[in-house]
């Protein structure tokens, strides 16, 4: 066979049965596959261009026998999107998203369910018991459907309802407990123990782990696309890896397996280097993060987790704590955690800037990526890429607070005409005249990015200009209420635009916003004068600071 189970305590290695989950000479849970790497370092790369981008092109490396066509959901092969609006905005050009939204139930759980039902249904398994936060069961469950296997699903009354529908939806008994996740695995446990029923390990299951590493094969494929390489010293090419991969955890499964797959990689020499791994929890269920900050080889358990983020409440996280510190130490990552409302606020920066609506788990991610580039432990060079562990879903409404709907009643009293009628109801939309705002910039990126923030938070008429000249036809025609002015810009820069516009009684008080991607010296200052209101550093503001400044000079 060309993989063998080796156990991580004793180092014994044995076959691999998917129902057998410890290791025969010393009983330990903890055991991972081993592949015959110097063979696939070879063949691989000349297989993969026919395959389809999807998790079975990398069968070789998973721990599944005879991949069953009639399972998969077409899993992995998610897109790898470069975040250019949100780069520009934190000053990190090379961010990438790595969508796992787009798997077939809409969370990264998809390659774990897809690999490890097909080796349940290998093993000729027909009922099992899963404890979930949701988003397992939910993929598990799909599976399940396909694969002819009862599945019980433990879950927390604090679930979001629709999430439970999913489950049961998929035929799958659902199993609400009134407690914290980890009493819930508890009961899940004892019912397994009492029917003598399959129960998943979580992140000792083998295939889970085999089925998350795919993630990080996609990964250097994709990140090689967008940055090929052309020369390695005569060697063969091999594929870019990011500088940190970025995600949000609660049992840690994920980048165990991630950096799983990057350490395969390095080992048949496909990538020359192991990204850092910077991992984020929330506040209100930080284990892993408190316990690493305190130096603990061993995680202190949260008992009673405090977040509306029930995706992301493991409490106990166990041994896998101890695994991942290992890696975060010796890749040189990160552990990072955010308040709910980071978390909530990044959801909809990712959604307004990015076109991505993800869930408040997948959120704590940027979140934390936001909070570890303001830190400075994110470098503004490094290539970055950021797992977008799950879609959002409808009955997360805390999310949005209120007033996101304008209402707009249909008229039904008589007016002259019915046209008039409706205007009158669609003024209640917007009003007629918006604020009017001039942009001046020469980059493309730059106007894109601050167009947006304006648009998606609130009502402007905006005016563009690609350089300074330009700009300041357009400022004395237009006479806008706010002028954004970049200082860079070839012939004709800001600051000569700032002269020429106080030299002029119409524009001379039209406050402006300076964005600019230089730091300024005392002299530049002074040179700018009084008309500036404020001075936004690119790369160094979030979109909601930035219109709160538009907001307080617009009157
Ligand atoms: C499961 C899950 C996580 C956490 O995954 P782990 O790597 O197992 O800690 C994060 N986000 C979403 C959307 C999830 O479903
Ligand atoms: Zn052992």
């Amino acid at each position: 066979m060309a993989f063998t189970i080796k156990c991580l305590d004793c180092g014994h290695t044995a076959p691999y049965f998917p129902t057998s989950t410890n290791c025969p000479r010393c009983n330990s849970q903890w055991r991972e596959a081993e592949y015959d790497y110097e063979t696939f370092a070879k063949t691989l790369p000349l297989q993969l261009p026919n395959r389809p981008f999807d998790l079975w092109r990398y069968r070789e490396l998973l721990p599944i026998r005879n991949p069953n066509p009639t399972l998969t959901l077409g899993e992995g092969g998610t897109p790898l999107v470069q975040a250019v609006n949100l780069g520009m905005m934190l000053g990190t050009p090379n961010l990438f998203i790595k969508d796992e939204r787009q798997g077939p139930t809409g969370s990264f759980k998809d390659r774990q369910a897809a690999v490890t039902i097909a080796a349940l249904k290998e093993a000729g398994i027909t009922e099992m018991v899963a404890a979930s936060t949701g988003n397992v069961a939910i993929a598990y469950s799909a599976y399940a459907s396909r694969a002819g296997i009862k599945l019980w699903a433990f879950v927390t009354s604090l679930v979001p309802a629709v999430k439970m529908r999913e489950i049961a939806l998929y035929g799958s008994q659902v199993v609400k407990v009134t407690g914290s996740y980890d009493q819930v695995k508890q009961v899940a446990a004892e019912f397994a123990r009492q029917r003598s029923l399959y129960q998943d390990m979580g992140a000792r299951t083998i295939t889970s782990i085999e089925a998350m590493k795919t993630i990080a094969y996609e990964i250097a494929e994709q990140l090689t696309a967008f940055q090929p390489i052309t020369t390695n010293n005569g060697k063969p090419s091999v594929w870019r890896t990011p500088d940190w991969y970025v995600q949000a955890i609660s049992g840690g499964m994920g980048p165990l397996g991630i950096y799983k797959g990057f350490r395969e990689l390095k080992q048949m020499g496909l990538i020359d280097r192991i990204p850092s791994i910077a991992v984020v929890q929330a506040d209100g269920c930080a284990p892993m993060v408190n316990s690493f900050k305190q130096g603990l080889e061993t995680a202190i358990p949260v008992t009673t987790p405090k977040t509306h983020i029930e995706t992301l409440a493991t409490g106990d996280p166990g041994r896998s704590y101890t695994l991942l510190r290992e890696r975060v130490l010796e890749t040189k990552g990160a552990f990072e955690s955010v308040s709910d409302e980071e978390a909530f606020r990044a959801m909809h920066v990712l959604a307004k800037m990015e076109g991505i609506s993800a869930e408040p788990a997948a959120a704590v991610a940027f979140a934390g990526l936001f909070k570890l580039i303001r830190a400075g432990v994110i470098k503004p060079t490094d290539t970055i890429v950021v797992n977008c562990t799950g879609h959002t879903m409808p009955a997360e409404e805390f999310v949005l607070g209120t007033n996101w709907t304008r209402d707009v009643e249909f008229p039904t009293k008589q007016t002259a005409t019915p046209e008039e009628g409706l205007l009158s109801a669609l003024n209640q939309v917007a009003p007629n005249r918006f604020p009017r705002v001039a942009i001046v910039d020469d980059t493309a990126e730059a106007r894109r990015l601050i167009r947006r923030i304006l648009q998606s938070q609130g009502d402007f008429k905006i005016f563009e200009a690609t350089n300074g000249q330009e700009g300041l036809e357009l400022i004395q025609r237009e006479l806008p209420d706010l002028i954004i002015l970049d200082l860079m810009m070839p012939e004709m820069d800001g600051f000569a635009v700032m002269d020429a516009l106080k030299a002029n009684q119409e524009t001379a008080n039209i406050p402006v916003i300076v964005a600019t991607a230089k730091e300024l010296t005392a002299d530049e200052k002074a040179r700018l004068g009084s008309q500036i209101q404020s001075l936004m550093q690119k790369g160094d503001f979030l979109n909601d600071e930035f219109l709160d400044e538009v907001k307080a000079l617009i009157k």
